[in-house]
């Protein structure tokens, strides 16, 4: 199998923030012990690619092959790897690596690992025809999906779940703000929980609001309007700070407000009597491999339809900036 496969590869690369990325030929990986070789077969464009590029998250490895929602099947293996064989179809999120040793891995926190490495950041991701990664944050994919339709439960539909998960004790009225990738998904699983969905998007945004009663959403309204009953939760999966004194004004007494997202801009002042009366202000970081095992086995019991917009891989810049300019529905998933 092995000398079958050929010595470059077509990757999109980022060199500098700032910059679009580059479409080049690049040697073929291959795998180190523990590492599957794997011939990518789809990966989701994620908003954290687009911080990367933008330099909001400042400490990529350069060069860098971006994309952390990886649909491929193995290619090559690697010493000591079990579990998976040749031609198996896996995912790769976000978390690509962590030490074992630190504090929080051992608090079973390894979300918050101390030396982490993240796919697509400090680790070459899935803009390419091949990527290798570490078989330990690898993940046996549900069938049901496409190659593009899975892709976005690597990393919209992980940190989504996790989102949705910090929200407490089960939301029966949730809002959601920012409906993207990550909205799209995680309505699915509240409406399929029991709940009600209360969609807030863009100001304007007709298009997203009809998505989102499609999804199932009791309501959907701009995020400029106060949704029609008090929420006991909110989600926040827009990069906007300002929503987080508005979903603090909009969830009730004791109620949580969850900010998905990796980075925000700045938040406003707001008076502490948006925070007064218990209500709770997290934010989530990262996933756990618990968290993947646990939302891959739940989305086909839903079952969570993903919408997801092929491209091919040389269209990276085209998907990043659509992603910018909020006109896609779902998520850009590009075909190598
Ligand atoms: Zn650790
Ligand atoms: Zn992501």
């Amino acid at each position: 199998m092995a000398n079958q496969l050929p010595k470059t590869m077509q990757a999109m690369v980022m060199h500098r923030a700032g910059e679009p990325l580059r479409l080049e030929e690049l040697p073929m990986p291959s795998p180190g012990p523990g590492q599957l070789l794997i011939k990518v077969a789809a990966c989701g464009v994620c908003r954290t690619d687009l911080h990367i590029i933008d330099g909001e998250l400042t400490r990529p490895k350069l060069p860098l092959v971006l994309g952390h929602e990886i649909v491929g099947h193995v290619a090559g293996i690697g010493e000591g790897v079990a579990g998976f064989k040749e031609g198996d179809r896996v995912g790769v999120p976000w978390l690509g690596h962590t030490d074992g040793t630190c504090p929080y891995c051992l608090m079973g926190r390894e979300n918050l690992c101390d030396n982490p490495g993240f796919t697509g950041y400090d680790i070459n991701g899935g803009y390419a025809e091949f990527t290798v990664a570490d078989h330990e944050y690898c993940f046996h994919l549900p069938d049901g999906y496409s190659d593009a339709e899975a892709a976005p439960l690597l990393c919209a539909g992980l940190i989504g779940y996790r989102t949705l998960k910090l929200a407490g004790e089960f939301p029966k009225r949730l809002g959601i703000y920012g409906f993207g990738a990550a909205a799209h998904i995680i309505a699915q699983v509240a409406v399929g929980q029991g709940a009600e969905v209360y969609a807030l998007t863009r100001p304007g945004d007709g298009a997203a609001q009809d998505f989102a009663r499609r999804l199932g959403a009791v309501w959907a309204g701009g995020s400029d309007e106060a949704p029609s009953e008090p929420l006991d939760a909110a989600l926040i999966f827009a990069p906007v700070g300002g929503l987080i004194p508005v979903a603090l004004k909009a969830v009730r007494k004791g109620g949580t407000v969850v900010s998905g997202g990796i980075h925000m801009s700045e938040i406003p002042a707001f008076s502490y009597d948006l925070l007064w009366e218990e209500r709770v202000l997290k934010s989530v970081a990262n996933l756990t491999r618990a968290d993947a095992e646990e939302f891959l086995a739940l989305a086909p019991t839903i079952p969570v339809r993903t919408s997801v917009e092929p491209m091919p891989l040389a269209e990276a810049n085209d998907a990043l900036q659509r992603l910018r300019d909020g006109k896609l529905e779902g998520a850009a998933v590009l075909i190598p």
